[in-house]
């Protein structure tokens, strides 16, 4: 366990710091609490982010979801044009859990599941 506000470790039965008076935490590795978080799937679909979500969310892997409302002006991917007033979601997952989250959703990703090599 170890203190929150000055880092000493203590004890397991020590259930506070001497010097800050505040609850021990359990240790943690450095650098967990400033996750990198990449961009997994985009879409406009909403019901494809409801299931992708529920199994990020099954799995404890960190996730959120940025929306940006589409122009209408901008090929995104060098493919379709959005219709104006789209919103385009983009779902971003913890980088380091990445690769888990990849496969938890390739069966429902419509356009990459049959090329997605593992
Ligand atoms: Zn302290």
């Amino acid at each position: 366990m170890i203190c929150p506000e000055c880092g000493s470790e203590y004890e397991n039965d020590v259930p506070d710091c001497e010097g800050c008076e505040v609850p021990l935490v359990e240790e943690v590795d450095d650098g967990v609490e400033e996750v990198d978080f990449a961009p997994l799937v985009e879409s406009t679909d909403v019901a494809y982010f409801g299931l992708v979500t529920a199994r990020l969310e099954e799995a404890g892997i960190p996730w959120f979801v940025q929306g940006e409302t589409s122009l209408g002006v901008l090929p995104r991917d060098g493919g379709e044009m959005g219709d104006p007033g789209e919103e385009v979601v983009t779902v971003h997952v913890a980088e380091n859990r990445f690769r888990e989250a990849r496969q938890l959703v390739r069966d429902l990703d419509p356009v990459e599941a049959d090329d997605w090599g593992g």
